[in-house]
């Protein structure tokens, strides 16, 4: 399976900051790695940023809200995002759970709302440290699973990103065998409501990748690529954890 290696911007980047999405689409164009690259800037450097990467790179959006317009001040819509050059967008990213309410059945509903304008909809899930402690990080994760991702997934639609919430920006990591069984059981999950197309969706691991650690973690089991915050602001750090993936079978 081609891993998907993807930056998350969060609310950071300006203009200038177009400069590292040229590096990076230098990068790949001149040595091309064997893993997809998108890069999920803030909204309102999508336009300029699908402009500048010329498909060399794919664009995503941040968040999405369900409905495809209306009276929804400061919301933008999965439509809006693709006419501004994005072909895959987050939803559910613990931020978004955390700072904006979002439950479950939003997540479903915007995951929704991205197949419906042609997005691929990377559905964030991941356990809070206390979930872990108390030994409920698969429960959690299954659970999340099954009521973030709507009936009719396909994995060319879909991606999903395990981040346990305590590794997000922390420089914290679980152990390796840690990812590998939460992945195992998404995996299992998927495929148990799916069948093949929860067999071949990608689950990628995000929480405190950076170049030091993204080999040995992109090679862990049913791990399918990697979302990245801090380190996908730079192009150098983010360039070389395209480099790990594609050394990745
Ligand atoms: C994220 O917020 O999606 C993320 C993985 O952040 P970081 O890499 O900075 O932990």
């Amino acid at each position: 399976m081609r891993q998907l290696i993807a930056g998350n911007w969060k609310m950071n980047g300006t203009s200038a900051s177009l400069a590292e999405i040229e590096a990076v689409c230098e990068m790949v164009a001149g040595d091309p790695p064997n893993c997809d690259v998108l890069i999920c800037p803030p909204a309102t450097l999508i336009a300029q940023a699908a402009w500048k990467a010329k498909g060399r790179i794919a664009i995503g959006g941040q968040n999405c809200r369900a409905e495809i317009s209306g009276a929804f001040t400061g919301d933008i819509s999965a439509e809006m995002l693709k006419d501004a050059g994005a072909s895959a967008v987050i939803v559910g990213h613990s931020e978004r759970r955390q700072y904006h309410g979002e439950t479950d059945a939003i997540v479903g509903q915007k995951a929704k709302a991205a197949w419906r304008a042609g997005l691929t909809a990377i559905v964030c899930i991941g356990e809070s440290e206390q979930q872990r402690l108390n030994g409920h990080a698969l429960h959690t994760c299954g659970n999340q699973i099954n009521e973030s991702v709507p009936d009719g997934m396909t994995a060319a639609a879909t991606v999903i990103a395990y981040e346990p919430i305590w590794a997000i920006g922390t420089g914290r990591t679980p152990t390796n065998g840690e990812i590998a069984e939460v992945h195992d059981h998404i995996r299992a999950c998927l495929t148990k409501r799916f069948g093949s197309e929860g067999q071949k969706a990608r689950i990628l691991y995000g929480g405190s990748l950076k170049p030091s650690n993204a080999a040995e973690i992109l090679r862990l089991s049913n791990v399918g690529g990697g979302l990245i915050g801090g380190a996908s602001l730079k192009a150098s750090d983010f360039g070389a954890i395209l480099k790990a993936s594609s050394r990745n079978p």
